[in-house]
């Protein structure tokens, strides 16, 4: 079985009616876009840059993070790739965040995005060195966490006084990076159609999105019934995000653990998604499902699924119709 599946590694992700999918890796090391690679990946969906800020005490350089990141670009040969800006805070506390900054609910606190709108200094040095390696390679970058439009318009202004502050010292930069955010709090799902105004592609979030729809802590085992990416609440907000970037003309894509289940892909095919991302381990077995699938059918499917009213009904239906396939 392992041997078809590296067998398949460079196949294209399209189904039997011919549609082609993007596979995408998800990663957090340099070392990880050989996997990526070898499982046939269109490069890289999510490069979550705030593991190079856990591992010391002190954040890293402007230099520093600028060798990180060309090395991932380069071992890419080309490939595009998403950079997300630090998505540091509940889940992924380091000690830098001082001792005064211990919140009672640090998922809704100053985690993210919202983090690095506070500390600009940290924010700037990060963007300066992404803008400075992103004329290597077909790079994106990609905010965490957004809440509100404004959020939004301020991290893209200082990206704009950035790039112009590189410029004045003699760096030539690409014209103009991409710029996408995660759709990971139900807010901006439920915004998403003036959000695809203001940006060039959403990455769909769905650990955080399932965290924050049902009100139910990631890292609970406690609760860990309640979460759930078949909750009907979870699929709708997908579908009103796909639906949003589809009529706005931007790309979208899921990067969350659901993006990598197979269980899922069939439904996500069928919403419209044409690009997922996924820890490089996973793609093997998510293309397999799209290699046998037809769109017609996983339409159907989708329509079928945004229909149900529990999560249990949810994954009955796709564990059906995935059944023939795997
Ligand atoms: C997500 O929330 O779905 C996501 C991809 O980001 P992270 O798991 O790093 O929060
Ligand atoms: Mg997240």
């Amino acid at each position: 079985r392992y041997r078809v599946l590296s067998e398949q590694a460079g196949l294209p992700a399209e189904t039997l009616d011919g549609v082609r999918v993007e596979l995408f890796g998800n990663i957090e090391f340099v070392d990880e876009v050989a996997a990526c690679l070898k499982w046939g990946a269109a490069g890289v969906g999510l490069y979550r840059t705030e593991f190079l800020y856990l591992r010391a005490p002190t954040p890293p350089t402007e230099e520093e993070q600028y060798q990180a990141y060309s090395a991932v670009i380069r071992s890419l040969q080309g490939k595009p790739i998403i950079i997300r800006t630090l998505d540091l805070g509940a889940d992924k506390l380091t000690s830098y965040r001082g001792a005064g900054s211990l919140e009672a609910n640090p998922v809704l606190g100053l985690r993210s995005l919202r983090f690095s709108l506070r500390h600009p200094e940290l924010f700037r040095t990060q963007l300066r060195a992404l803008l400075r390696a992103a004329v290597q390679g077909d790079v994106r970058i990609l905010f965490p966490l957004v809440s509100t439009l404004d959020e939004l318009r301020r991290a893209r202004a200082v990206v704009g006084e950035v790039a112009a502050e590189l410029r004045a010292e003699g760096h030539s930069l690409r014209d103009a990076v991409p710029l996408g955010v995660m759709v990971e709090v139900p807010a901006a799902a439920l915004m998403a159609d003036q959000f695809a105004k203001e940006v060039d592609f959403f990455s769909i979030g769905t650990n955080d999105l399932i965290q924050y729809t049902l009100a139910v802590d990631r890292t609970n085992e406690t609760v860990a019934d309640l979460y759930s990416a078949a909750d009907p609440s979870v699929l709708r907000l997908i579908a009103m995000v796909v639906e949003a970037a589809e009529k706005r003309g931007i790309e979208v894509s899921v990067c969350g653990s659901m993006g990598g289940e197979p269980l899922y892909a069939l439904f996500l095919l069928g919403l419209g998604l044409r690009s997922l991302s996924m820890p490089p381990h996973q793609l093997p077995e998510v293309r397999r499902v799209i290699r046998g699938a037809r769109l017609d059918a996983a339409r159907v499917l989708a329509a079928e699924a945004l229909r149900l009213d529990t999560a249990r009904e949810v994954v009955a239906l796709l564990e059906a119709a995935l059944r023939p396939i795997l």
